[in-house]
């Protein structure tokens, strides 16, 4: 038999769950968004709420700490390509022994912590010291800047795949996978990118794709001073040269990106320039 709760009841169960989901020695990763505060989930806004001590980094806006109590202790640990603050093993044994202190942990990371985040190392190392943990997905990067742009990243027509690609390993160079990035009818998302996008624009004209396809760079996707080179894979190159976009900045690459009548126009002005 089913039992059908009143809606209302729902909303107060829900509420009384997240206020007491944080609990003393326990570790939450938060997915923080891409940038836009507005757009970190409810639950995650009762998460910060809750906590002692929060354990920042880089890509997750500063302003979320506005939503701490008074006495949340904020503890930046940094993180840029090459360059961490702190490198990844210290903050997983800074973690570990503020969860040890019977601390209600917030680790806010830009993004979704499952996405290119680093979460699962963080867990890892949770789990191998016993520590109670759990997971609030935030809005990854890729949907925030799609939504910021009006580019669509899948779509009937063009579209039938969306594949997310990091352009950056541990401790190798350019070393993504080509076959992937060259399949017909999707939309490929490259994080971490901006340094090589002209590598990887040439690289993927020379194993046939074609130079005409659409490609957006988004910096500072979702936050005020957002900015957006749209070309195609030939004029990309050029395009930033000349834009000086800063970090941290998402590639988007497919049809899709002209889809839009304004950045439509860009890509055709740019492919008539090539
Ligand atoms: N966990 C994060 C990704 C972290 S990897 C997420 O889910 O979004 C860091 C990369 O994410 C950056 O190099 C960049 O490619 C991308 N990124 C994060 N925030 C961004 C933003 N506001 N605008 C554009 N790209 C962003």
């Amino acid at each position: 038999m089913t039992t059908v709760i009143p809606f209302d009841s729902k909303v107060r169960a829900v509420k009384a769950a997240a206020r007491q989901s944080l609990q003393p020695g326990e570790v939450c990763l938060l997915g923080a968004g891409p940038g836009d505060p507005d757009l970190m989930t409810i639950k995650g806004m009762r998460a910060l709420q809750a906590a002692d001590v929060v354990v920042y980094d880089r890509l997750a806006n500063p302003e979320l700490l506005d939503f701490t109590g008074q006495d949340c202790e904020k503890i930046y640990v940094g993180k840029r390509k090459d360059r961490h603050s702190l490198p990844q093993g210290q903050i997983c044994d800074l973690l570990v022994a503020l969860a040890r202190c019977g601390k209600k942990v917030v680790r806010l990371k830009g993004g979704d912590p499952f996405i290119f985040g680093r979460g699962g190392e963080e867990i890892d190392v949770l789990e191998a010291n016993n520590i109670p943990w759990q997971v609030i997905p935030g809005i990854t990067a890729a949907t925030g800047c799609a939504a910021s742009t009006g580019i669509p990243l899948t779509h009937r027509d063009c579209a039938h795949a969306l594949t997310f690609i990091t352009a950056h390993r541990r401790d190798t160079g350019l070393t993504f996978n080509w076959e992937l990035a060259l399949q017909k009818d999707q939309t490929v998302v490259f994080y971490m990118g901006l340094s090589v996008v002209a590598e990887i624009a040439e690289g993927l004209i020379a194993r046939g794709k074609s130079a005409a396809t659409p490609i957006a760079v988004i910096a500072n996707g979702t936050r005020q001073e957002q900015q957006v080179v749209v070309s195609t894979l030939a004029g990309i190159g050029k395009a930033l040269a000349s834009s000086d976009l800063p970090s941290p900045a998402l590639i988007v690459m497919g049809e899709v990106v002209a889809l839009r009548g304004q950045l439509q126009a860009v890509v055709e002005q740019i492919g008539a320039a090539v």
